[in-house]
């Protein structure tokens, strides 16, 4: 296996504090060592007491560059086992490793559904024969998603998996989400839910409200979120379990999880970086291009706000894409006939860097905490830190990178997105997996 150092980068790792210019060197797939460049401040003394790097080392110069731990995104839908035409765990992980990401967790809503040992045991297998980033199954709550028995969690958990999520549907009743939260106590694993009353919902389209008046489109009230967040909310404080709601798109819900946790609510959060960066004019201003179609859907200006303030404060544990890949001929037809989702791995970065870290409403910290260090740690895993011993997970950003999205490049077998065009500044350009060169946006044909 081939050793490294990463020379004379930025590198940003919460987890043990350090903000700073360190190089890195990676021996057997492990940061081996972590080595402050130059004592305080870095530039200057820099190169003079460089030492020489160890026989077998390949240097790489990444100063200008931001160093940070491996990306995780805990809420991927990789489609394999069964729709391998939208997606599959070769197309998908290539995806995350284009954008940065170094580890995700997969929503079990495949064909079949993985809610048995069967089909945890596949993508583990699959994963380790093609992925070329790391990927952990999440099991289905319930047997086929269908909302009437516990799957076998027991066995998906030994075989790997490290949350349950009924995810594509809310788990279905009140009843269910009880008994799930009571079991997986024994396992100490999440139960991620999608947040949806469908009774609320039933056949809309987008953000009910001003816009989908104008534009004749059904809506989706604010209220079918939050009803199922409180329902949610008031279980995890009944049964002890640890809950964890996915995409989170209002004001509303965010005040729910705030006064939970006040109570000691054992809960964590996500939230989109489209949700974080559209609100539902763009479903107009996009003259209904079903790529500004998901679920849940863009919300307004003031719940946008809220997601960002609630980034800011920590109520918002983490950033997930919701990456939900479609071929062009299921998603480009009617906006009402179109499926929710669009792909998000290889924007992600880029989309928050530029727009949320450049823009100053977040730090670069908190970029990695919400992007690595705490998606890690709501799903257990030994991640999202660059501190020695750790596995060489490591992401490299160039801060001053501008490209175009172009979604005819993307590495996913799927293009559903609506930032084709946007000209964004800040993208990863080299990722690390075990000490492994994942992608290096520098070695490919085009950049
Ligand atoms: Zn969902």
């Amino acid at each position: 296996m081939a050793n490294w150092l990463l020379e004379g980068g930025r590198v940003v790792d919460p987890a043990t504090g350090r903000d700073g210019r360190f190089d890195l060197l990676v021996v057997d797939g492990k940061i081996a060592e972590v080595r402050a460049v130059g004592g305080a401040g870095g530039r200057g003394a820099n190169g003079a007491k460089r030492r020489k790097p160890p026989a077998g080392v390949t240097v790489i110069d990444v100063s200008g560059l931001i160093v940070v731990p491996g990306l995780v995104d805990m809420h991927v839908h990789l489609r394999d086992p069964g729709m391998e035409h939208k997606e599959t765990i070769d197309t998908g992980t290539r995806a995350a490793a284009a954008g940065g990401f170094t580890t995700l967790a997969c929503m079990p809503n495949t064909d079949p559904k993985n809610d048995g040992l069967a089909v945890t045991e596949y993508i583990v297998a699959e994963a380790r024969r093609r992925g070329v980033v790391n990927v952990v199954p999440i099991g289905c709550v319930s047997k086929g998603s269908r909302g009437e028995e516990l799957a076998e969690i027991g066995d998906m958990v030994r075989a790997g998996a490290v949350a349950v999520s009924d995810d594509g549907a809310p788990v279905s009743t009140a009843f269910l989400m009880r008994m799930a939260l009571e079991y997986t106590r024994f396992f100490d694993i999440p139960v991620i839910d999608h947040c949806e009353d469908r009774s609320l919902s039933a056949s809309g389209v987008m953000n009910e409200g001003p816009v989908s008046t104008a534009l004749g489109l059904k809506g989706i009230p604010r209220a079918s979120e939050s009803v199922a967040v409180a329902r949610d909310l008031a279980l995890a404080e009944m049964t002890g379990g640890r809950l964890h709601l996915a995409h989170l798109s209002t004001r509303a819900s965010l005040e729910e999880v705030r006064r939970a946790r006040a109570r000691g609510v054992r809960v964590t959060c996500e939230a989109t970086p489209h949700h974080l960066i559209l609100t539902d004019k763009a479903v107009a201003e996009s003259s209904y291009d079903p790529n500004t179609k998901m679920n849940p859907p863009l919300r307004a200006e003031d719940d946008r706000d809220a997601l960002v303030e609630g980034l800011r404060d920590g109520t918002i544990d983490a950033i997930a894409t919701d990456h939900a890949p479609h071929h062009d001929d299921e998603k480009l037809v009617e906006f009402d006939d179109a499926p929710f989702g669009i792909v998000g791995l290889e924007t992600a970065v880029p989309l928050v860097y530029d727009r949320l870290v450049r823009s100053g409403q977040i730090t670069l910290t908190r970029f990695v905490e919400v992007l690595a260090l705490n998606p890690a740690r709501i799903l257990g895993l030994a991640k999202g830190t660059l501190a020695e011993g750790a596995d060489a997970d490591i992401t490299v950003i160039d801060p001053a990178r501008v490209r175009t999205v172009d979604p005819k490049r993307f590495q996913s077998r799927s293009r559903n997105t609506p930032f084709g065009g946007w000209k964004l500044r800040g993208w990863p350009v080299l990722t690390m997996v075990g000490g492994k060169i994942a992608h290096d946006a520098d070695a490919s044909p085009r950049r």
